[in-house]
């Protein structure tokens, strides 16, 4: 018994050492543990455990489930925090982008009625237009205009914009040479300026400046001699295609331009101004009523404003008719139009 009360001491302080020795061990295992996870190698972490204590040590054992809670929780949480703050990044992002939309989202439509003024349909378009509270934009031609020079007033005084769209709109003529052109020009110039005291900058080529009556060095010198006079030429992205067919229906009219809406932000819809395109007339007001409802509102071409051009000084080589084609073409049209007539 008085061995027991020797040996007491030695095997209390036995016990505490392996203690002490096992929670010094258990503490670094857990730093090491730690470490690791928190630097994504847990995986490797455990194998390498295992590999050098491949017995079972309850122990370690807690002290490893203990710190996987603890580690699961922590990347969890963290996890967690980063979503949150990803899902504001998104949030906040695509807040921004809606604001670049919004502010980009101007929805403009910009009605242009080009080969007017006529006595019978350019009033009745000006009535529609002034009943709605819209304003748009008329390309004229030099020879009707000279001839209803009252009908340029009221476009100019009522708010819409005038454009010059030369003074015969005869193709042939035009397009045969660039100083045809620009004589026109300049001689509807003058005349919507003595009717309206506006010196107009604003153009548009019959036909659309991807025309196939005019040969790609004779557009290079007239675009040359648009930019020396600061003329700006507009051409369209949307087309009613009125002028495509002389019995085309009101609804036909109308479909041609709705089937557009959403499809741009910004579109220049090209209609056409004589005394037969009543069928024009009576499909404006649905067509403006529609567009309204989606949201567009409507304005008036300027020097500044949304522009849309086929072909430009950049693109000038994707026009490839020849002058000879050209000729070609306008003696076809012509013997066309002799066959219609
Ligand atoms: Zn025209």
């Amino acid at each position: 018994m008085s061995i027991y009360k020797y040996l007491k001491p030695f095997f209390i302080s036995l016990i505490m050492i392996i203690l002490i020795s096992f929670g010094s061990f258990a503490e670094k295992y857990n730093n090491n543990l730690y470490r690791d996870l928190n630097s994504d190698k847990y995986t490797l972490c455990e194998k390498k455990h295992n590999l050098k204590n491949s017995s079972y040590n309850p122990l370690i054992y807690s002290v490893e489930k203990i710190t996987r809670f603890i580690n699961s929780f922590n990347k969890k949480k963290a996890k967690e925090n980063n979503t949150t703050t990803n899902s504001n990044k998104v949030e906040k992002k695509s807040k921004d982008k809606n604001n670049d939309i919004n502010k980009d989202s101007n929805k403009v439509i910009y009605l242009t009625f080009d080969d007017g003024p006529s006595k019978n349909i350019t009033p009745k378009i000006l009535d529609i237009l002034k009943r709605e509270n819209i304003k748009a934009t008329f390309f004229i031609i030099g020879k009707k205009g000279e001839e209803n020079k009252d009908i340029l007033k009221r476009i100019v005084d009522e708010g819409h914009s005038i454009g010059n769209h030369t003074y015969s709109h005869d193709y042939k003529y035009l397009y045969d040479s660039p100083n045809n052109f620009i004589n026109e020009l300049y001689r509807t110039r003058w005349i919507i300026q003595s009717a309206t005291n506006v010196d107009t900058k604003l153009i548009r080529f019959p036909g659309g400046s991807n025309n196939s009556f005019v040969s790609k060095d004779t557009l290079k010198n007239i675009l040359a001699n648009l930019k020396n006079e600061g003329f700006v030429y507009f051409d369209w992205n949307v087309s009613s295609d009125d002028a495509s067919r002389s019995d085309i229906s009101r609804t036909e009219i109308e479909s041609n331009v709705l089937k557009w809406i959403n499809t741009y932000n910004k579109s220049i819809i090209l209609f056409h101004d004589s005394d037969s395109k009543n069928n024009t007339l009576e499909a404006l007001p649905k067509i403006i009523k529609k567009l309204k409802s989606s949201g567009y509102t409507f304005d008036a071409l300027s020097e500044e404003s949304f522009n849309h051009q086929f072909i430009n000084s950049e693109n000038l080589n994707s026009l490839k008719e020849t002058n000879k084609n050209t000729k070609k073409r306008l003696n076809n049209r012509k013997s066309n139009k002799k066959y219609k007539k």
